[in-house]
């Protein structure tokens, strides 16, 4: 028997696979990370994980979010089981203005837009905006499931130079006039100005309105992705780039990092007319972002001191964040790596003799997992640095895993 169909393209996919041949050739931008396999072994018990992002949602009273439950269903039952707007809840808008407040925010409840989780808002705004081969200019390195979503939209993804206060304007012009001047067209300037994921960094004030200047005189649209800047440990970073400038700036949030992230619930603030826009590839996507997450997540604000809870969680991962830098410097003190002021991750710098991806099967091996740096690069940079994440083991796992890192770096253990 022969099967017909279209004959194997640029497309993914393998010999094995019956469809092969048939995929778009978008999807040669989706490819599985290659230390998936590895994550899928560190997720074992015995294993200390500072590999993944995942928030310590164990701190939450139960009782609490159970209460917010039971007050939807008592209040709101129909609505929450219904579809609903593909803007999102009136209710929920209202709240997001008030925690986008805290950063400086000023917005009307027209202006947000609800979406699953800000990683669907990433979706959605690439979509829109993203042909073939167009260009985003990101940070050195940038959000792996960023790099992902631009990648499945056939994005190229161009770094500009990132240092300990976020990236650095001379090298964003310089990026931007090479860029141009090799024929590409630049979309998005995509940043996460707060406690970065990976590098741990904050953008400054004076840069935020630098990169401000030179993305409104360039005509880049600016997409500011702000997961972690209430999760500060000490002081509040610096207000949000948003806050200076409405025209120019797509802004992301999320309640996966303030609340949890199993309710899927971020939004995107968007200029006019790209809101409206954003809202027809939202319905086209989902029809309504969750009625049912919503009304739990306006339930649980207006129910509980959410106040209270953020500062909860910024007191669990300052004391995380310490345990980490503190057995770091007791270590491995000749290597670097990013001390941040906020949110989940720290960034280290290993020797140059030694390759992150290269050495993940031994870390595991001795029972600690981290990410090789590699998977934050869209260019196959980042062989010498891995993230570590202190959001979700105790300050003893965190230090006894630091103590097994120390020997695979060291070279004292085999595979
Ligand atoms: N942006 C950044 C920088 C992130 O770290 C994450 C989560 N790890 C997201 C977006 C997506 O988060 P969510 O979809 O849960 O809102």
């Amino acid at each position: 028997m022969t099967t017909q169909g279209p004959t194997p393209g640029t497309n993914t996919g393998n010999n094995l696979d019956p469809w092969y041949g048939h995929y778009a050739d978008r999807t040669a931008g989706l490819s599985a990370s290659e230390v998936r396999a590895l994550f899928a072994v560190a997720s074992r018990p015995e294993v200390v994980s500072l590999a993944g992002g995942m928030p310590y949602v164990s701190a939450l009273p139960p009782e609490l979010v159970s209460s917010a439950l039971e007050r939807v269903m008592r209040d709101n039952g129909p609505e929450a089981l219904q579809y609903g707007s593909g803007q999102g809840t009136p209710a929920i808008r209202e709240q997001i203005l008030e925690v986008m407040a805290l950063e400086g925010i000023r917005a009307s409840v027209d202006d947000v837009v609800v979406t699953t989780g800000s990683q669907q808002a990433l979706d959605l705004v690439t979509k829109l905006f993203i042909d073939k081969g167009d260009v985003i200019l990101a940070e050195s390195p940038s959000y792996v499931g960023a790099i992902g979503v631009f990648r499945s939209y056939q994005a190229d993804v161009v770094h500009v130079a990132t240092d300990n206060d976020g990236m650095v304007p001379e090298s964003l012009r310089e990026t931007i006039t090479r860029t141009r001047a090799a024929g590409k067209t630049i979309k998005l300037l995509y940043l996460i100005p707060n406690f970065h994921n990976p590098a741990g960094v904050t953008l400054s004030w004076e840069r935020r309105l630098e990169i401000i200047e030179i993305a409104r005189s360039n005509n880049i649209l600016i997409l500011e992705d702000n997961p972690y800047g209430l999760l500060y440990f000490d002081g509040p970073p610096p207000q949000a780039m948003r806050s200076v400038d409405t025209d120019g700036i797509i802004y992301l949030g999320t309640f996966s990092k303030t609340f949890a992230p199993g309710l899927r619930v971020g939004w995107a603030v968007a200029p006019h007319a790209i809101r409206e826009k954003l809202i027809l590839a939202n319905e086209s996507a989902v029809l309504s972002p969750s009625a049912f997450t919503q009304n739990v997540i306006t339930s649980y604000f207006s129910g509980a001191d959410w106040r209270g809870q953020i500062d909860t969680f910024r007191g669990i991962y300052r004391e995380r964040k310490e345990a980490l830098v503190s057995s770091l410097s007791e270590h491995l003190p000749d290597l670097t790596w990013t001390n941040p002021t906020g949110g989940f991750y720290v960034w280290l710098t290993l020797p140059q003799h030694l390759d992150s991806k290269a050495m993940l099967p031994r870390a595991v091996k001795e029972l600690v997992a981290y990410t090789p740096g590699t998977a934050f690069f869209a260019d196959g940079d980042g062989r010498h640095n891995i993230r570590l994440s202190f959001c979700y083991p105790t300050p003893d796992a965190i230090r006894l895993g630091v103590r097994r890192l120390t020997k695979v770096i060291n070279g004292e253990t085999e595979l």
